[in-house]
C-alpha cells in the first residue's frame, strides 16, 4: 500500500471519490461520495434549511449540529489562510477551488517535512468530517463466554471510568478496559482502527497491533 501523499488528502477533502464498502456477505459495494468538503457544506446547509439540489443529501445520514458549522467557516479560514500565503490572488468562492490552488504553489517549493505536516492537518479535517457521517464503531473485547480480557499492559479487565465529575461527586461507569475502534479507513481495510485500554492508555494501531493484542490475549489463557 502507498504512503498517503498530501495530494491525496487534498484530493479526498475537494474532488468526488469512490468509497468501497465490504458487505457481510463478502461482495463489495461502490458508491460515489463528494468531496469531504462540499459533503460537510451540504449537510451545514440542510441543517440550516437550505439544500443544493439534485443532491444525494448527507444531512439525510447525519444529524449536524452547530459544532459542525464551526468546524466548515474553521476548515474555510485555514484554507483561506494558507491561499493567502502562497499568492496575492483574490480567493475564489469555494474552498475547495483555494485549497487546491494553495497546493499548486505550495507543492513548487515544499520540502518533504512540509509536505508531511500539511498532509496530516488535512488529514485530520478529513477524519473529522466522515465521523460526522460514519461515527466509528466501538466494541468491547470479549470472549466467548462474554468475559472481559484483562489488559496485557495493566492487567485489569473492568475498570470505573467517570464521565464527568465535579466537586464532591463523580459519574462513574463499570466498562470494559479494551475495546476496538473500527474506523472506515475508506480503502476497506484496518488501518486507521485501533484497540485500546480505557484504564491505562496502552493502544494497539492498525491490523498489525490488533493482531498483536489479539496473539498476546490468546496466549495468556
Ligand atoms: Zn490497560
Amino acid at each position: 500500500m502507498k504512503p498517503e501523499t498530501l495530494l491525496d488528502a487534498v484530493d479526498i477533502l475537494t474532488i468526488p471519490h469512490i468509497v468501497t464498502t465490504r458487505l457481510d456477505d463478502g461482495t463489495k459495494h461502490f458508491e460515489q461520495h463528494d468531496g469531504l468538503i462540499a459533503q460537510l457544506r451540504q449537510a451545514v446547509a440542510s441543517s440550516l434549511g437550505r439544500t443544493e439540489s439534485g443532491r444525494s443529501d448527507p444531512a439525510a445520514r447525519v444529524p449536524v449540529n452547530g459544532e459542525a458549522l464551526i468546524k466548515y467557516q474553521q476548515i474555510e479560514e485555514a484554507i483561506l489562510q494558507r491561499f493567502a500565503d502562497v499568492t496575492e490572488r483574490v480567493p475564489g468562492l469555494l474552498p475547495e477551488d483555494n485549497l487546491r490552488a494553495w497546493y499548486v504553489e505550495f507543492h513548487r517549493y515544499a520540502k518533504e517535512p512540509e509536505e508531511i505536516a500539511e498532509r496530516d492537518i488535512l488529514k485530520g479535517w478529513a477524519l473529522w468530517i466522515r465521523e460526522q457521517f460514519d461515527p466509528p464503531r466501538v466494541r468491547e473485547l470479549v470472549d466467548s463466554d462474554g468475559n472481559a480480557a484483562a489488559c496485557p499492559e495493566c492487567g485489569f479487565d473492568w475498570f470505573d471510568q467517570v464521565l464527568n465529575r465535579g466537586k464532591g461527586w463523580a459519574d462513574v461507569q463499570r466498562s470494559v478496559a479494551l475495546t476496538v475502534t473500527y474506523r472506515d479507513d475508506e480503502r476497506g481495510g484496518l488501518t486507521a482502527s485501533f484497540a485500546r485500554c480505557g484504564l491505562c492508555g496502552q493502544t494497539w494501531h492498525g491490523p498489525q497491533g490488533i493482531r498483536e493484542l489479539a496473539w498476546d490475549l490468546e496466549n495468556k489463557k
